[in-house]
């Protein structure tokens, strides 16, 4: 016997934090909802380091208390290391602005994704793992439910609305064909962990640290974590990491030979797991949202994982669909309109995130270099790594960061052909 329902007000697909939050919101606000994720929770994810804007959906979602009462590792700032090995002043969040709101954590995501998931069954959604869904069930163009497997056998559940957060699987947009790889950013990584690097806490926490490598081929991140664990990664273009160069282990350790920043800090420590790799996972979505479905987190569409904006959009996507389907729900419209409608405004506010990857790849973004010419411009780059895309302004700083970037580029060039 299942105890599964027939039906729900709203399905969510994906036990992640877009899943997760969408979940226990729409529940919170007095709807059925079932949430089931393929894994047995907890699983393990990348995507250790946060953007400290997800302040304000942890504390709508009742979960501040405990991050805050955690062992995660207090992320203060983030800091660049180009491919000299010149290392930026370090981007410390409350210096900018000192408000408890403008830190966040370095977390371990499968404790992470499973404190999310256990709040949505909390706040009154029917939280299952090992349930994977395998298909989506369509009446014309509307989605009216899902098809699951557990342990072996099939059930059809029916829904007003679909939430799709099933990351990087894209389950909606493959089945409608709505997903598009970004030609420009096909990147893929490669990324352990260590025990026992180095472990920087001069401005009362850790940071984010990225790294060029000499050649300015690949980049890595440097993300301290509790328990003495760093996460180290090495993030290139698919081509290049992945293709003719051997085994990952080989290519992994090529890449740390060619980063000075990276091999100091992991001297001496040790490596703990075995290598992991990601491939070409930038993409977007031609549209995210029909009658009865939306797209929300990696599922919508992801961009980079440079900035550590992932998760965060994650939540914030995640949050603004639940709103939409739980209004939608109440006045019996579940239109694409309906709950589709916050879209728009978020997709053009990651736009400056968006905008800033593009900027990184470019090769001539020296972010040190930039503030010290633009100085006024210190607070809004700042405010973007806290992952402040919608504060009115922010984005004002590409007018003066766009041509200086050309300028960088034509100098380059012009040395180059010399
Ligand atoms: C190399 C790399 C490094 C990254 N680093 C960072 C970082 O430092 N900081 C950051 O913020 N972000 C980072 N990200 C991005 C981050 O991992 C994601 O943006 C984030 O996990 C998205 O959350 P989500 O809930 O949308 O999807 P996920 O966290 O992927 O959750 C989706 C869930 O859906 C489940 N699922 C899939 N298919 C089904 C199905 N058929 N039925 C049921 N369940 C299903 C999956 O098992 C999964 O648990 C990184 C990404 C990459 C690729």
């Amino acid at each position: 016997m299942s105890d599964l329902k027939p039906s729900y007000d709203c399905i969510v697909i994906g036990g992640g934090p877009a899943g997760s939050t969408a979940a226990a919101l729409v529940a919170e606000a007095g709807h059925s909802v079932l949430l089931v994720e393929r894994d047995k929770m907890p699983r393990e994810h990348v995507g250790e380091s946060l953007m400290p804007e997800s302040y304000w959906v942890f504390e709508r979602l009742g979960v501040l208390e405990q991050l805050i009462a955690s062992r995660f590792s207090r992320k203060v700032g983030v800091q660049f290391v180009n491919n000299t090995g010149r290392e930026s002043q370090p981007f410390f969040f409350r210096s900018h602005d000192p408000r408890p709101c403008s830190e966040t954590w370095h977390v371990d995501r499968a404790e992470f994704d499973k404190m999310l998931f256990d709040n949505a069954a909390t706040k009154g959604a029917h939280v299952r793992d090992g349930v994977r869904v395998v298909d989506i069930l369509m009446r014309g163009d509307r989605a009216v439910g899902v098809v699951v497997h557990r342990d072996g056998t099939e059930h059809r559940i029916a829904s007003q609305a679909v939430i799709d957060a099933s990351g990087q699987q894209t389950i909606l947009a493959n089945k409608l064909g709505l997903r598009r790889v970004n030609p420009d950013l096909k990147k893929a990584a490669i990324w352990r962990h260590y025990r026992g690097a180095e472990r920087d806490e001069s401005g009362g926490g850790v940071k984010t640290i990225i790294l060029h490598t000499s050649d300015k081929n690949a980049w890595f991140w440097y993300i301290p974590q509790a328990d003495d664990l760093v996460s180290v990664g090495c993030v290139a273009d698919n081509d290049y990491l992945l293709k003719g160069r051997g085994k990952p282990e080989q290519t992994f350790e090529e890449e740390l030979a060619k980063c000075e920043g990276v091999l100091q800090r992991v001297a001496g420590a040790e490596p703990l797991d075995d290598l992991r790799v990601a491939k070409e996972f930038s993409y977007m979505t031609d549209q995210s949202a029909g009658d009865g479905w939306v797209l929300v987190g990696d599922a919508w569409g992801f961009i980079d994982p440079v900035y550590s904006s992932g998760v965060y959009f994650a939540l914030q996507s995640a949050w603004l669909a639940a709103d939409a389907v739980s209004e939608g729900l109440k006045q019996g419209d579940t239109s694409a309109a309906q709950l589709g409608k916050w879209e728009p405004e978020f997709k053009a506010a990651t736009n400056s995130v968006r905008k800033l990857v593009h900027a990184f790849y470019s090769g001539e973004f020296r972010v040190g270099k930039f503030v010290t010419e633009h100085p006024h411009h210190h607070g809004n780059l700042t405010d973007l790594l806290i992952g402040r895309i919608f504060k009115p302004g922010v984005a004002m700083m590409f007018d003066d960061l766009d041509p200086w970037l050309q300028q960088q580029i034509a100098e380059s060039n012009s040395r180059d052909a010399v």
